[in-house]
């Protein structure tokens, strides 16, 4: 089995991590636009060799982990070079708009096109921080497409699974709504945040005293700026409506506190302990789940 990577940073080298220590025998081949990444990623042994586009495109599954306004391009570049038998997925964090391109540049070749979602990572960006044990456990999303073959879905979801994944199916819109409200949001409050009180005359006397609900609050605005434009951009509507339904909901907690109406914040605040305990502890049951 040969397996590509084309960018060979926190995600891409992961995925080239768990796929050599779950297939001791295939070859892992890569590259990455950036030449000290594919040095470092041959160095740290996450691949075995560098490779070219055209031989990337006769692999037999080929990972796409370059930030998701990156793949349009990259997509056009690599639509020729792309043999048959080659599997192709990505991890974009976006699913619509990469699928858009891909049926822009792939052509009939958009069937062996597989778009998925790992969820998992960290704040820390680059292959140094790659791990083989990222996707233990955790949950990878693919957003199938009508075109895609069943067998070329079954191929993604095995190698994921093959990574010690969770594989799971959600459609390409749902996916981009969901993720707008428990992830997209949350990385750009954390920035809002941060960027908000460095911008203050005394922001080194607030950084002073900033503890560690701070920290951990804004552990998510230590992440890459490249990749988190390329997110909201991508998932702008989705994203746009999220922000507006927390800038309501800010307001009502504002005009509580103004109008010093402590019962409405702390009915509120119960609501929001209630619901974090109830995620925390595994138990879902008690949530509203219209979607189903
Ligand atoms: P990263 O910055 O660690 O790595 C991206 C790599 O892609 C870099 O080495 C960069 O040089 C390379 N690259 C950029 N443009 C390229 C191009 N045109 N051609 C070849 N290489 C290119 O980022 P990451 O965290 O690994 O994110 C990769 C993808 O995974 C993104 O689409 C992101 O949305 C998605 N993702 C990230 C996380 C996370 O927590 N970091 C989680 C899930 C999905």
């Amino acid at each position: 089995m040969r397996i590509g990577v084309i960018g060979l940073g926190l995600i891409g080298g992961s995925f080239a991590l768990a796929i050599r220590r779950a297939h001791p025998s295939a070859v892992v081949v890569g590259t990455d636009r950036d030449e000290a990444a594919i040095d470092a990623a041959l160095q740290r042994g996450v691949v075995d060799a560098a490779a070219t586009l055209p031989e990337l495109g006769a692999c037999d599954a080929l990972m796409i982990a370059v930030p998701v306004r990156q793949m349009p391009e990259l997509f056009a570049r690599l639509s020729s070079h792309l043999q048959s038998n080659c599997v192709v997925t990505d991890a974009g964090s976006t699913k619509g708009a990469v699928i858009e391109a891909a049926r822009t540049t792939f052509g009939a070749h958009v069937a062996q096109f597989v778009p998925g979602h790992p969820i998992a990572g960290r704040e820390r960006s680059g292959v140094g921080a790659a791990a083989g044990e990222l996707f233990e456990a955790r949950h990878v999303v693919l957003t199938p497409l009508e075109e895609n073959d069943p067998a070329a879905i079954d191929r993604v979801e095995q190698l994921w699974q093959s990574c010690g994944a969770r594989v799971v199916r959600l459609e390409a819109g749902e996916h981009d709504r969901v993720f707008a409200a428990v992830s997209h949001l949350p990385h750009i409050i954390a920035f809002a945040l941060v960027d908000e009180l460095a911008a203050r005359p005394n922001a080194r006397q607030l950084f002073t005293f900033a503890a560690s609900g701070f920290r951990d609050f804004t552990r998510i605005a230590g992440s890459s700026p490249d990749m988190w434009r390329d997110i909201a951009l991508d998932n702008g509507a989705a994203l746009a409506e999220e922000c507006r339904r927390i800038e309501e909901r800010l307001a009502a907690l504002r005009r509580a506190i103004e109008a010093r109406d402590g019962e409405t914040l702390h009915t509120a605040m119960q609501r929001a302990r209630a619901a974090r305990e109830h995620w925390m502890a595994g138990e879902l049951a008690g949530f509203r789940d219209d979607a189903a």
